[in-house]
């Protein structure tokens, strides 16, 4: 099981990965994205089994209980979390596969698989961000503070990620985060770089 193939797309909530995960399977439809179980409820235009497996928190509760989780985390109110047996069915047919997790899912993620990349999603500025997450719509006001929070407090840790890349223009961001997938599945973890210097706090 080559787990160089298992990527970790980090990034506070509103930096775009969803849309650049999108794309580079465009780029690349060899690339799968793993689908999350979460408790929140969907937001519009959102389907269960596509975004997310949407469940209840007794049935997520049960699945921690069973072991089904390689990891799992509060998140705003809600849990998210990734079945183990998913992602090694991926691993084990030789598929790229992307988790869109948090940073604490991420970690958790390296600590059972030293080889997986973790990827960090950079907003090019703080004050893009807060204007990203206020538009996402259908949020009420302490939801809104508690992912900019989470936010300010995620983008600390992009000192712990393998690559960090900034998210200035959707196509050149995907190409990049592409380009970091094939080289770290071909070369491994000597193959990285950290730049987190390139945000600006404005
Ligand atoms: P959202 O509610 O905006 O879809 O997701 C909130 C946060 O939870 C995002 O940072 C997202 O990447 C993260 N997330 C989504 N799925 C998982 C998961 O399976 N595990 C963990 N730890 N975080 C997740």
């Amino acid at each position: 099981m080559d787990e160089r193939k298992l990527i970790v797309l980090s990034g506070p909530s509103g930096c775009g990965k969803d849309t650049i995960l999108r794309r580079i399977r465009e780029l690349d439809p060899s690339v799968a994205a793993n689908i999350s179980y979460t408790t929140r409820t969907p937001r519009p235009g959102e389907t269960d089994g596509i975004n997310y497996h949407f469940v209840s928190r007794e049935e997520f509760r049960k699945n921690i209980d069973s072991g089904m989780m390689l990891e799992y985390n509060e998140y705003a109110g809600n849990y998210y979390g990734t079945s183990k047996k998913t992602i090694n069915g991926f691993l084990e047919k030789g598929t790229t596969v992307v988790l869109t997790i948090d940073v604490n899912g991420g970690r958790n993620v390296k600590s059972v698989y030293p080889g997986a990349m973790l990827l960090f999603l950079m907003p090019p500025s703080i004050r893009d961000l807060r204007e990203r997450i206020n538009n996402r719509g259908k949020m009420d006001e302490e939801e809104l503070k508690a992912r900019l929070r989470i936010a300010e407090e995620e983008i600390l840790y992009a000192r712990q990620y393998d690559k960090v890349i900034v998210n200035r223009d959707i196509e050149e961001c995907a190409q990049e985060c592409l380009a970091a997938i094939r080289a770290w599945g071909k070369a491994g973890p000597e193959s990285s770089s950290n730049t987190t210097d390139k945000l600006e706090d404005t």
